[in-house]
């Protein structure tokens, strides 16, 4: 243990939101293993877990999100977003919306989930050498639709009144028999804000930025997403893309399925709703495992918020509450901190802060290397010399690792 002179110094308070259940029991083991020995850890502590969130009726995680705003940066714990049976379970008063909803409707943010990539664990698809980032508009489409079931002969048609009475109709289908109906939407400044947030973290990360859509087909609705990402980036950002030596295209959302299969990975790959949800679920899995996925929000005036794509893990949760060790993988919890620590050195120029951020990371990946790992990359691993240990004992091996590395 280091004297507190001796840790590395940081000047502004992180926010730190704590959460729920396994992930809330490694988030203490992470601060006192991992981060406390080092750094003079400085916090805007919010406790975003559901027994706090019911005493203040959900205040705490509005006052963490607008907290995030103010400082830049956050990271975050996984949350319970409560369903009928938590209600019961935690005898809540209401049952409160999902917190990162909530977090992301005030930051009005992108989400950017990149998998961890390490030595003996092989992405599904062989070429990938290096990770892709999807990025995910996270507003609209069929998540906000208007949709009928249209019982027998019918004529359908779109209809928009403005506020001065003026109506525009059109015709979608004249049904003979039985049939569906959808209605959806989506807004420029919506747009807008998703294409800026993916060109600064296209310019952040230094990686090309690949957009896809469906224009040839949805010749007004897609296209008008194609072209507000050509208009900005023309307008802001392809000059600085150029400094940086980075691409940004569009292409069909078949080409680009087709395009990147066949490469080497590294790319931000910009999707709209639905095609991020997806393609999210089929990268996070083709590199391997959830537990290795982290995600981050960035909001279009670049505040950004730092987590684990996973949940709460549950059911590790309850046997560690009857006295039961668990495997539980603690990487993209430890990598939500690292990256917050990094973004943070970065705006306040603390070039110690920043160096930890990097060697923490190095000190995972060694660990996972050397054979040591948690049971849910056991399972997967090629390693021959494999020693799975349980969620504390990966944690203090991952400090081992770091103070030889330090
Ligand atoms: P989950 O917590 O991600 O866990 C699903 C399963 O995936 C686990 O049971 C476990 O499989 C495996 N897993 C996930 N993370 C792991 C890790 N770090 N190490 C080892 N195994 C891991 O998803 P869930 O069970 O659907 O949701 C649980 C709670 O989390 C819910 O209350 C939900 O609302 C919340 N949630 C929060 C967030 C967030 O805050 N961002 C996101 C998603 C879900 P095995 O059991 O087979 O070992
Ligand atoms: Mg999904």
């Amino acid at each position: 243990m280091r004297a507190a002179m001796d840790k590395i110094r940081m000047t502004t308070p992180l926010v730190e939101m704590d959460g729920d259940e396994m992930t809330r029991v490694l988030w203490q083991w992470i601060k006192e293993e991992l981060l406390t020995p080092f750094i003079d850890l400085k916090t805007e502590y919010y406790d975003l877990g559901l027994v706090n969130r019911d005493a203040c009726l959900d205040r705490v995680t509005v006052e963490a999100a607008n907290a995030v705003k103010r400082l830049g940066v956050g990271v975050k714990c996984a949350t319970i977003t409560p369903n009928a049976q938590r209600v019961t379970e935690y005898g809540l008063k209401e049952m409160y919306k999902s917190p990162n909803g909530t977090i992301r409707a005030i930051l009005d943010g992108t989400v950017f989930r990149t998998p961890i990539i390490v030595r003996g664990i092989t992405p599904t698809v062989r070429t990938w050498t290096q990770p892709i980032s999807i990025a995910r508009h996270a507003y609209g489409d069929i998540y906000k639709a208007s949709e009928l079931y249209v019982d027998g002969p019918a004529r359908a048609e779109l209809v928009v009144t403005y506020p001065d009475g003026r109506k525009e109709s059109k015709e979608i289908f004249s049904f003979r028999a039985p049939g569906v109906l959808m209605g959806m939407h989506n807004t420029d400044a919506s747009i807008a804000s998703f294409a800026h947030a993916c060109f600064n973290y296209a310019l952040d990360t230094k990686r090309d930025l690949w957009f896809s859509a469906k224009d040839t087909i949805s010749k007004i609705y897609d296209h008008r997403f194609k072209d507000i990402f050509a208009e900005i980036f023309e307008t802001e950002y392809r000059e600085r893309f150029a400094a940086a030596g980075i691409e940004y295209f569009y292409t069909l959302i078949d080409d680009a399925v087709a395009r990147v299969i066949r490469s080497p990975g590294g790319m931000i790959w910009a999707c709209k709703n639905y095609d991020g949800d997806v393609m999210s679920d089929m990268v996070a899995t083709a590199f391997g495992s959830l537990a290795m996925m982290t995600s981050v929000l960035v909001s279009p005036d670049g505040k950004y918020e730092y987590e684990a794509a996973h949940g709460t893990v549950t059911r590790h949760y309850y046997k560690y509450k009857e006295g039961q060790t668990t495997s539980t993988n603690s990487v993209a919890t430890i990598y939500a901190w690292s990256g917050a620590l990094r973004k943070r050195a970065q705006m306040d120029g603390l070039t110690e802060l920043e160096r930890f951020a990097d060697k923490l990371e190095k000190a995972v990946i060694d660990t996972i290397e050397s054979g040591v790992m948690t049971k849910d990359l056991a399972a997967i691993s090629t390693l021959d010399n494999i020693r799975t240990v349980d969620s504390l004992t990966f944690i203090r091996a991952i400090r081992h690792t770091l103070e030889e590395n330090l």
